[in-house]
């Protein structure tokens, strides 16, 4: 088809163009919120990770206070026993008693710090609990993450074999019109979000929904040449009234 149609044919092609193109920009604008969408997914599985680095983290650093602690009373019992030992080498009462007193001194202190270690332990079970729910909560969140993206990238793929098909129908379609006609029409297209020809609805721009004047109308209507809207500049057209009855 080699032939150019007349103004009234190939704004007839044009209707049909638009049809796909509306389709293809609707598809791209899809594919487009797709990264958007795989990086939400991506960012709530690292939030959970960082849920269970941070439960890790607070376990470590209790079972390193434990251990401390340990080693403390380890070396203040032996401080004990050192004194026992000792106390039998005394020569006087008052000695041995200022030394008795003086054990009993670190004992109290060892049992505090036994109930401290007692109390370490309980918060290191919490801990772990802590830590084996995080890494729960971060491994079903993975399954998800790694499914959801998956599903994702299936649609990008359908999408791009969607408007892959829609081109191979526009080009079936443009030699038909003018080539004037068509790259106006593609500008417009490129610059009015995936809309160039719109219809004109109860006189009205059925892109910006200005009210056109009567003169514009007619014009539309007589098909002569292509009449735009002077307020969004997309092309118009008026659906065959005749045709459609
Ligand atoms: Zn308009």
């Amino acid at each position: 088809m080699t032939d150019k149609l007349d103004i009234a044919g190939q704004i007839a092609e044009l209707v049909k163009l638009q049809e796909i193109d509306s389709d293809i920009f609707k598809l791209k604008a899809e594919k487009e919120q797709k990264p958007i969408e795989i990086q939400e997914l991506k960012d709530s599985l690292a939030q959970k990770q960082s849920g269970m680095q941070q439960a890790e983290d607070d376990l470590k650093n209790l079972q390193l206070k434990h251990k401390e602690k340990e080693v403390d009373l380890g070396t203040k019992e032996g401080e004990v026993k050192k004194l026992q030992t000792q106390l039998y080498q005394l020569k006087t009462n008052k000695e041995y008693s200022t030394m008795l007193q003086e054990i009993e001194r670190h004992n109290a202190d060892n049992s505090l710090l036994e109930e401290e270690i007692i109390k370490l332990m309980d918060e290191i079970d919490a801990a772990s609990g802590k830590v084996a729910e995080e890494k729960k909560k971060f491994e079903e969140e993975s399954k998800k993450v790694d499914a959801g993206i998956k599903v994702i990238e299936a649609r990008i793929k359908e999408i791009e074999e969607s408007v892959a098909g829609l081109k191979k129908k526009r080009e079936a379609l443009t030699p038909s019109i003018g080539q004037k006609v068509l790259k106006d029409y593609e500008r417009i297209l490129e610059g009015r979000n995936g809309l160039a020809l719109v219809e004109v609805i109860n006189d009205a721009c059925g892109g910006c929904y200005i009210n056109l004047p009567p003169q514009v109308i007619n014009e539309v209507r007589m098909k002569d040449k292509v009449t735009y809207c002077e307020s969004c500049w997309r092309m118009l057209y008026i659906r065959d009234e005749s045709k459609e009855a």
